[in-house]
């Protein structure tokens, strides 16, 4: 039996979205005092890795950039069970948009397989709940020239002699069943698992852990153009909160099925609604 499968699952810190609130003078997200929690499809994606840790044995490695309080994020994976996190943080990152970090998560994917081993599967979310552009994952397996498996509902097999992966990716008008080579990146939809509750041995790890901590100083490869703010084109022209139409409604009551469905299109036919789609001529 050869080594271990090595699992790198990506996470991201993101504002809880049930406690977000607009800004109504500059419609722009109210983030102070907002709780934060691990985006939830990266849940997924690391319920999956200790899936198949629990099955066949695997060393999992969680992985965020993002600002110092993200620790939080990666103690709790660490109490999930995952077993080494690495926290890649400076303010030479900040500003970053997908472009720039998928460069630098990329590069810290390659330093965790020099400094933990090769990495065999990387989990990555399908989106986030703030940014939410899903991009970041397709952006890493491109910037490692990974094989990437999008958009995965169920990971069918695993199997660390032969080197394949198997799984079903959940497209709009089916499933389809995939299987590749790994090393290989996948992208977690909810319909992956069940995530399960830190068990209170790995609460009491999380509690005394520390994750790595790399800074720009760590990477001294890295192209200073292309990470952070200067390494970010990406532009935000504008944001705004949709208008609410205010929509008039009337309760239409009758003694028979037959004489409610009756009021209702002689409702309708007083509308311009007829007009619009083409039924008065
Ligand atoms: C100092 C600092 C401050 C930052 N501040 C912010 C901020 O205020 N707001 C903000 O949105 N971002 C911030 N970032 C992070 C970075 O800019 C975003 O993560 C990035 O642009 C992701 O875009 P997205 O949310 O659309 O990801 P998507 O493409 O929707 O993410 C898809 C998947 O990629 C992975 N992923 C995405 N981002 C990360 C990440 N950072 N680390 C690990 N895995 C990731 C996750 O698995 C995720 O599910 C900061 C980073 C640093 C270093």
């Amino acid at each position: 039996m050869s080594e271990k499968l090595h699992i790198v699952v990506c996470i991201k810190q993101v504002p809880d979205s049930r406690e977000i609130r607009i800004d109504p003078k500059n419609n722009t997200l109210i983030r102070q005092g907002v709780p934060s929690i691990v985006n939830f499809y990266d849940l997924h994606g690391l319920e999956e890795a200790l899936r198949i840790k629990d099955e066949q044995g695997a060393r999992i490695t969680v992985v965020t950039m993002g600002p110092p309080p993200a620790e939080k994020s990666l103690k709790e994976c660490v109490s999930l069970g995952a077993d080494d996190a690495v926290l890649v943080t400076d303010r030479g990152f900040a500003g970053a948009d997908t472009l720039a970090t998928s460069y630098v998560l990329g590069k810290t994917i390659e330093k965790v397989a020099e400094t933990f081993g090769k990495v065999d599967i990387v989990f990555c979310g399908k989106q986030t709940l703030d940014g939410d552009t899903g991009q970041v994952g397709p952006g890493i397996a491109c910037r490692l020239d990974l094989e990437q498996l999008t958009y995965v509902s169920k990971v069918r097999a695993v199997d660390k002699d032969s080197g394949k992966i198997t799984v079903e990716r959940h497209l709009e008008d089916g499933i389809e069943v995939v299987q590749t080579s790994m090393p290989v990146l996948v992208t977690a939809l909810k319909e992956l698992n069940k995530v399960r509750r830190a068990p209170l041995p790995g609460m009491l790890r999380a509690a005394r852990f520390k994750p790595v901590v790399w800074t720009t100083a760590d990477f001294p490869e890295l192209d200073r153009k292309q990470i952070g703010l200067k390494g970010s084109p990406t532009i935000v022209a504008r944001t705004w909160v949709p208008e609410i139409r205010k929509i008039n409604t009337t309760r239409v009551e009758g003694e028979s099925e037959q004489e409610i469905a009756q009021k209702i299109v002689e409702t309708l036919w007083q509308t311009d609604l007829p007009e619009r789609f083409g039924w008065k001529s």
